[in-house]
């Protein structure tokens, strides 16, 4: 980022503080004990408060339900929203899913959605994995049938995450199994509080919530579909694309939102947690125990500073290598549930991590990505893929 523009003595340390006072206030002990209990990204009351200031899409105009910030604003906002463990994962999926909507959503239906959004009362999510297709989205089986004007939703995703609090999700199914796999896909907004949708909770190693949907015939209109019917391919395109650091369709010229950098303040957390052991109990002399937290400590900056596809890669080893070092650096007494030597913050570090390597894509097809997009290398046969089997 160019922080030439920034201004840290005026109009962007009165902005920081501004966040600052903003998030004290909305930001409570409970925002946050009910973020790390389940992992939601989401607390409704805190999303209204976002989106009286205009800070949902912030890089949008005032008339646009944002609040016409500049990048470096944008930028403090992003920072100062992570830095206070404030729930941002569904700040993501409408920067994803917002564009498309814009693009090929109908009216008035678009405008209502894009409104509730910027209002902080409309919750997005994102329903692509399915149980046996995994990465390989373009294999959805979930079947959209059409009658009249409007379609029979039928089949199942799996980790829809926020399924069963989100109003719609950003839907890819399938209209057309007798055509290749990417031509025969439709997108939906699908509404999900409505008869024949089911939500069923799966739970992550470190506790957060993520859903298997059924959609059991369920019925919506076709104000519903997102552009062409067997269109679905080039409206997913470039959400997909952005949630893989491939730039992709994000708002107003503004970088997709890097993940990385919000696994990492767990690791500082868990770092500042381990320090603090360090002192309580004397360790903090011993020159072995200071070069592992500062190798620890400088693995966590390394992968902060990283960005693209890399520092997604990066931020979510990093969390686990740190988790794991601090672990075994404290001893046993990391790992003891409700009295853990560091308030338990390495062994949450560690789990959390574990979820971090797959969710918003799994780190291998990240590092594909790296090699095909970033070095050029040739495409990667896979292990079950036609061309690797008929070799
Ligand atoms: C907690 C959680 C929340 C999630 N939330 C959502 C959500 O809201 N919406 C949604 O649609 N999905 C969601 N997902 C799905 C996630 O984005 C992954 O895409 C999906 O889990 C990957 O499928 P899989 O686990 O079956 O792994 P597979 O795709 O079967 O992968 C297995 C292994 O193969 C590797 N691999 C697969 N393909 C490639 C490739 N092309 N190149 C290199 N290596 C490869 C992977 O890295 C992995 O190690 C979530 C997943 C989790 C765990």
């Amino acid at each position: 980022m160019d922080f030439s523009s920034l201004d840290p003595d005026g109009r962007h340390r009165a902005f920081v503080e501004d966040v600052r006072a903003f998030l004290a206030e909305h930001v409570t002990e409970e925002v946050r004990e009910t973020e790390r209990r389940t992992g939601d990204g989401y607390n409704r009351e805190f999303y209204r408060a976002l989106g009286s200031r205009g800070w949902i899409r912030p890089e949008l105009p005032r008339e646009r339900g944002g609040a016409g910030l500049d990048r470096s604003e944008v930028a403090i906002l992003r920072a100062e929203l992570e830095r206070a463990k404030a729930p941002t994962r569904q700040l993501s999926t409408i920067r994803l899913v917002s564009p498309a909507i814009e693009q090929y959503g109908q009216s008035p239906l678009r405008e209502q959605v894009l409104d509730g959004i910027a209002r902080g009362e409309v919750c997005l999510s994102l329903g692509f994995t399915e149980p046996q297709g995994g990465s390989d989205v373009a294999s959805a089986r979930l079947r959209a049938t059409r009658d009249g004007d409007e379609w029979t939703i039928s089949g199942s995703k799996m980790f829809t995450t926020n399924g069963h609090q989100a109003d719609y999700c950003f839907l890819l199914t399938r209209t057309d199994p007798t055509v290749g796999k990417h031509k025969g896909l439709t997108m939906f907004l699908m509404p999900l509080k409505i008869p024949g949708v089911e939500a069923q909770g799966i739970f992550t190693f470190s506790g957060e919530r993520t859903n298997m949907m059924f959609y059991d015939d369920a019925r919506i209109s076709d104000v519903h579909r997102l552009g062409e019917v067997n269109g679905g391919w080039s409206v997913l395109r470039g959400p997909l694309d952005a949630e893989h650091g491939l730039g992709g369709m994000v708002n107003d010229g503004l970088d997709a939102l890097p993940m990385g950098p919000a696994f990492l303040y767990e690791a500082r957390d868990a770092l500042d947690a381990a320090l603090d052991w360090a002192e309580a109990t004397g360790s903090i002399g011993d020159g072995a125990v200071v070069d592992r937290l500062a190798d620890a400590i400088a693995l966590s900056e390394a992968a902060y500073a990283t960005d693209g596809a890399s520092g997604r890669v990066l931020g979510a080893e990093a969390l686990d290598r740190i988790g794991a070092e601090l672990i075994s650096l404290i001893g046993p007494e990391a790992l003891l549930e409700d009295e853990a030597a560091d308030g338990g913050m390495a062994d949450f570090a560690y789990r959390y991590a574990q979820g971090t390597k797959t969710y918003g894509g799994a780190i291998g097809v990240f590092r594909t990505v790296i090699a095909q997009h970033e070095l050029g290398l040739p495409r990667m046969e896979l292990p079950g893929s036609r061309a690797f089997l008929t070799k």
